[in-house]
């Protein structure tokens, strides 16, 4: 799960991280007064979406006038912003968060992720932070600071002292990175955090470091004990077929291909994938029905599977384990009657049953496919398309 800016910032606050102030504002009335309230004078207007590169999107406004402050946070709420790392059709902006400016000397960059390859938690920093930060790290690599913190130790101070120095710190400012970093570890394993980015992270004109900009992901395994930020949720910014998905309990991950897959099991899911990409065609989706599925779910996931109009032909490779294959194929028959498929679809059905199941199918009167194995069943399929 992903927290809004302004929901990373109030946990950053609550670990002792200093955080510029600000304000949340649903609608454009409340921003002058909210803006009075924080002091100073020069004001950002911040879109709230989950995703990143807001600034380079217009979605990140300054401003030292409230009436502009104002219009920009009309324009925003309400809107769709797209950015480089949002939505094809953007994220919508249901609220602003109204920031007092900080007095940005420097722009550093802090982040931590969980490196599960080296079963750590890994800290990333660099002197070069700011927007460009993906170019650095595509470029000069060199330029980041890495640092893995060993779980039985625990974060050690000659490791933020490292960090500090790679950052070319002053004495006072090495000290506020440990607390910092100190801040963010407890955070991490607390909250169970999987990443967390500061970008940048100030360096103000009077010396002292500040985040001004806060993102948050979380381990959605562990909400169920996260129930406070659990509930910070925000369905408007998850993308509508994984959230209908998740209802259902299947496991979906929209890709950029037109070959949607309907499969039981997720390494069968990724076999199904790769030989899809074998034979030349390009997979819609990753879909998961579990594996002991029923005739409902394979419902459920023909519905989201066809509210994707990328999508060109549906191959749906099911492997009849623990579920018979004529219930499957009865539930193939009921949602491609219900919902109205027009387009291909190749159904490759194997274990308890598969004769029956093999048999409704071709008895429905329905256009669908029926494939020997896993090899006819991609041939097949990417035939219907046509390779990309
Ligand atoms: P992002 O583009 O989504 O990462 O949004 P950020 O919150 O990081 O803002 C983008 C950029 O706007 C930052 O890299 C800063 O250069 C600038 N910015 C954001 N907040 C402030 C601020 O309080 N003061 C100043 N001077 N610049 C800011
Ligand atoms: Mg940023």
């Amino acid at each position: 799960m992903n927290l809004h800016e302004y929901q990373s910032k109030s946990l950053f606050a609550d670990y002792g991280i200093p955080v510029q102030g600000g304000e949340v504002a649903h609608s454009a009335s409340e921003v002058a007064e909210l803006a009075r309230g924080l002091g100073g004078d020069a004001w950002l207007v911040k879109a709230q979406v989950h995703a990143g590169g807001r600034g380079k999107a217009g979605g990140v406004k300054f401003t030292r006038d409230l009436d502009e402050l104002e219009q920009h946070a009309a324009r925003l709420i309400g809107s769709q912003l797209i950015t480089g790392q949002s939505a094809p059709d953007g994220q919508p902006v249901n609220c602003v968060l109204i920031a007092a400016a900080a007095d940005i000397e420097h722009e550093l960059y802090l982040g931590a992720v969980i490196d599960r390859a080296a079963r750590r938690v890994a800290f990333m920093a660099s002197r070069a932070g700011g927007m460009d930060i993906e170019e650095v790290a595509a470029t000069t690599p060199e330029k980041i600071f890495n640092l893995a913190v060993d779980p039985v130790l625990g974060l050690q101070g000659y490791q933020c002292r490292e960090m500090a120095f790679a950052l070319e710190l002053d004495a006072a400012q090495r000290k506020q990175l440990q607390v910092i970093l100190e801040g963010l570890y407890r955070l991490i394993c607390e909250c169970d955090v999987s990443l967390v980015e500061i970008n940048p992270l100030a360096i103000l004109t009077d010396g002292s470091l500040c985040a001004v900009d806060a993102k948050i992901n979380l381990d959605d395994n562990a909400l169920f004990r996260q129930k406070k930020i659990a509930d910070w949720r925000d369905p408007s910014q998850e993308d509508e077929k994984e959230r209908r998905a998740q209802e259902f309990d299947l496991n979906y991950v929209t890709l950029d291909g037109n070959i949607a897959c309907m499969v039981n099991g997720a390494g069968l899911a990724m076999a199904t994938m790769d030989i899809i990409k074998l034979c030349g065609g390009q997979p819609a989706n990753f879909l998961d029905v579990g594996g002991g599925t029923t005739a409902a779910r394979v419902a459920e996931a023909f519905k989201i599977i066809v509210s994707d109009s990328k999508v060109e032909a549906i191959l749906v490779n099911i492997f009849g384990g623990i579920v018979r294959c004529d219930l499957i194929a009865e539930g193939i028959i009921a949602a491609v009657t219900d919902v109205g498929i027009s387009v291909p679809v190749v159904v490759r059905l194997e274990g308890t049953n598969v004769d029956e199941g093999k048999a409704l199918l071709a008895s429905s009167g329905l256009a669908i496919t029926s494939a020997e194995n896993l090899a006819d069943a991609a041939e097949k399929v990417v035939a219907a398309v046509g390779v990309q």
